[in-house]
């Protein structure tokens, strides 16, 4: 059996960043990676990548950031107030908003946002909304460690059910 569309993947891998070498996240054999091929919702170049592979191949494979998470985009940071931070006390939380951290928000609109903290100024605070891996160039190495063919209610629904999918 080889990977195709409606088949569930099951992998491991470790993503790093392919200019620095520094590992950005890793699988677990508790928590593999586990995904409805062909549905979208992963990278199409990881897909790619991975297509025809058998249990037990090993992947080595590396995706420009303009294929991956997008290049970062000027508009997508924005000086905010300090005091739009301030809790009920008007005091700001030095401990929890710092440089590098990332804050839940939302827009107008209500859809949320992640943001990095990028500078914090006596009056402002500069928060990047582009994603934390844009302008990253990915390195993915791993295994195939189980494939099998989707079930109709898997396809009908586009994702995966029971062990490291949806539960319901
Ligand atoms: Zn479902």
């Amino acid at each position: 059996m080889t990977i195709a569309e409606n088949m569930v993947v099951t992998l491991q891998y470790t993503l790093s960043d392919l200019k620095t070498g520094e590992k950005i996240e890793a699988t677990t054999p508790e928590n593999p990676m586990v995904f409805l091929f062909g549905v979208g919702g992963i990278i199409p170049k990881f897909e790619a990548s991975i297509e025809g592979l058998k249990v037990g191949d090993p992947f080595d494979f590396s995706i420009e950031a303009h294929e991956a998470y997008g290049l970062s985009d000027e508009n997508r940071i924005a000086m905010i107030p300090l005091d739009v931070f301030h809790d009920e006390n008007g005091k700001f939380d030095h401990e929890y908003f710092q440089v590098g951290a990332i804050i839940p928000m939302s827009d107008n609109e209500g859809n949320r946002l992640q943001g990095t903290i990028r500078e914090i100024s006596e009056e402002n605070l500069k928060m990047d909304f582009n994603h934390p891996l844009a302008d990253t160039d990915l390195h993915f190495k791993g295994e195939i460690t189980e494939i099998r063919t989707a079930t109709p209610d898997e396809i009908a629904h586009g994702h995966v059910h029971g062990p490291g999918g949806h539960h319901h």
